[in-house]
């Protein structure tokens, strides 16, 4: 017997979700692409952010719903406007690793009020998108926590 109580276990259990056992797989755009395009993506693939990548699959900025529907109720043809003009662009991006804490993740979605975060690995060219957490990822672990509880 530890004589741990059990709020202090069910810490300990929630510090060992690491990102790279939840993390779902990331849906990119090239750079390139048209918002049109980005908006058909977002429904083919049912996902509200999408990460925006250059020719190298390197990191350059995401898009989410809300950011489509800003472009989407201008005036300008979405099939000739390129979805890097509208994305939030790095360094103003907020990642997270595959070793990351998925708690440490959740703070930063509440922090800066987004709904999900790129799982980016170091390279030489850039920040390579190897996956993606969202508030859906944090639902599913809140979720399972409470169905296996042995607390
Ligand atoms: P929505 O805008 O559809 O409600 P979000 O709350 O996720 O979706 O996005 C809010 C704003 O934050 C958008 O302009 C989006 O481009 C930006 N954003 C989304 N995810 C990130 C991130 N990981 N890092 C920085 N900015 C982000």
């Amino acid at each position: 017997y530890t004589g741990k109580t059990g709020s202090e276990l069910l810490t300990e259990k929630i510090k060992k979700y690491k990102v790279f056992e939840y993390q779902s797989v990331p849906i990119v755009v090239q750079e390139s692409a048209s918002v049109y395009d980005a908006i058909s993506t977002m429904f083919l693939e049912d996902v509200g952010t999408l990460f925006i990548v250059d020719d190298n699959s390197c990191l350059t900025g995401v898009v989410s719903r809300k950011d489509l529907l800003r472009a989407a109720i201008g005036k300008q043809d979405l099939s000739a406007l390129p979805v890097h003009i509208i994305m939030t662009r790095m360094p103003n991006i907020t990642v997270c690793m595959k070793d990351d804490l998925l708690f440490d993740v959740a703070k930063h979605l509440i922090n800066k009020q987004i709904d999900g975060l790129p799982v980016v690995k170091e390279t030489s060219k850039g920040l390579e998108v190897v996956g993606r957490v969202t508030k859906t990822t944090i639902t599913k672990v809140f979720v399972e926590l409470i169905s296996d509880n042995h607390i």
